[in-house]
């Protein structure tokens, strides 16, 4: 079909400049446009998206409401200095606290059904077991919470517990925060990808002849920044999760996270067990933003499940997925400011549900600064 030509109305409608134009929906995206819209209830604000509903990771995570792992706080010190790891774990915690009084614990399925980092092997569990105190008054000066890790027993595993770690559901977030930006007026452009940016003058590139034009524009693509800004530097990692079916007799409820945060798992619905991670095994291939599955690591989830979590024999995958994280070189997100007329903000490192509405509150600050 031939591209059609503009009608006068169509014109003066779609050729509107707006105040502001976000190109993500996620929940980096999703909240930047909550929060300016709050502040500056009269401005026109678009939220682009090149999926049908947002297709990055805000949909497609594991839900788990957390702030690290003592096993995960370790492996940063290797990389972090103290404080940066501090002040991050404070970003989390907050940006959970937000993240609930903005949607309500209600509407997306907030829970705290206990949560446990577990081990297989002893030497591991003693080295985390000496770093508990140091852990603990972190949690101390991030959020004023003390003995949040402490030693206990799972399912016959050695494991510390995590007290304030909670879990939701993803799909209800996004889709309380999206109601709630509709409510406000905020507009959606979906299923436009958009091809390139003009950071300069503010025009977004839609392809198919369509321009849309900004006063100020907010990147928000996180793990797909590098393909809009080349100067940006987000590494993509694909993560892969499956839930099971209904499993007689299940005995992991909580959530859980095993080896630095590489692997987690959790009850959702009834019965089901959700797993996921073991990127690493293959790290180089799971450097992708294509969606897919690498059999190489459901394989190795499968036997995790089997060996490790002793699922009762017949289980079986019901629902399996894959999702794109964006990762800065050290794990602290981008947000700044790239020309006078375009923020961005990337690289949420695997720990959005916990950080992505607080960062987007901050750069909704940034978009007028
Ligand atoms: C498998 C998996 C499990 C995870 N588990 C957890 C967890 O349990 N807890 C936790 O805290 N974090 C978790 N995360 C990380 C968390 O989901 C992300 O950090 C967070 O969702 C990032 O949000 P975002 O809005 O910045 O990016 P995204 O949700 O990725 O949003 C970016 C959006 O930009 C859109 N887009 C990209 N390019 C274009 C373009 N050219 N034009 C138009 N639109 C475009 C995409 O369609 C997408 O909707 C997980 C991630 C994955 C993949």
């Amino acid at each position: 079909m031939k591209n059609a030509e503009r009608s006068f109305w169509e014109s003066e409608l779609y050729n509107r400049e707006h105040d502001l134009i976000i190109v993500g929906a996620g929940l980096t995206g999703q909240s930047i446009a909550y929060f300016y819209k709050q502040n500056h209830p009269d401005e026109k604000v678009l939220v682009i998206d090149r999926g049908f509903y947002p297709i990055g990771a805000s949909t497609r995570n594991a839900g788990f409401a957390c702030f690290g792992s003592v096993t995960e706080h370790m492996a940063d010190m290797e990389i972090e200095e103290e404080a940066k790891i501090i002040d991050r774990i404070r970003r989390r915690f907050n940006g959970l606290q937000l993240l609930r009084q903005t949607l309500g614990d209600e509407n997306i399925d907030y829970r705290e059904p206990g949560a446990f980092e577990i081990f297989t092997d002893d030497e591991v569990f003693q080295k985390a077991v000496a770093q508990l105190d140091i852990v603990n008054r972190w949690l101390v000066e991030a959020a004023g919470k003390e003995d949040v890790y402490e030693i206990t027993e799972i399912n016959g595993f050695p494991a510390i517990s995590i007290r304030h770690e909670g879990c939701l559901h993803p799909g209800k977030m996004m889709r309380t925060l999206y109601e709630k930006n509709l409510e406000q007026g905020v507009e959606f452009r979906w299923q436009s990808q958009v091809q390139n940016i003009d950071e300069a003058s503010g025009v977004v590139n839609l392809g198919n002849d369509v321009q849309l034009k900004a006063s100020q524009l907010a990147i928000a693509t996180n793990s797909f920044t590098s393909s809009l800004l080349k100067e940006v530097d987000i590494k993509p990692g694909r993560g892969f999760v499956f839930v099971t079916k209904p499993i007689p007799d299940f005995k992991w409820k909580g959530t859980f996270h095993y080896d630095g945060g590489y692997y987690y798992f959790r009850e959702v619905g009834e019965n089901q067990l959700l797993l996921g991670g073991a990127r690493s095994l293959d790290i180089d291939v799971e450097t992708t933003i294509e969606f897919g599955t690498n059999e190489k690591i459901k394989n190795h989830l499968i036997s995790f499940a089997n060996n490790v979590l002793k699922l009762p024999e017949g289980w079986g995958v019901e629902k399996e997925w894959s999702g794109i994280m964006g990762f800065t070189s050290t794990k602290s997100p981008i947000l700044k400011r790239i020309s006078e007329k375009a923020i961005v903000v990337a690289g949420l490192s695997g720990m959005g549900v916990a950080l992505g509405m607080q960062l987007g509150k901050e750069a909704s600050e940034l978009v007028r600064k």
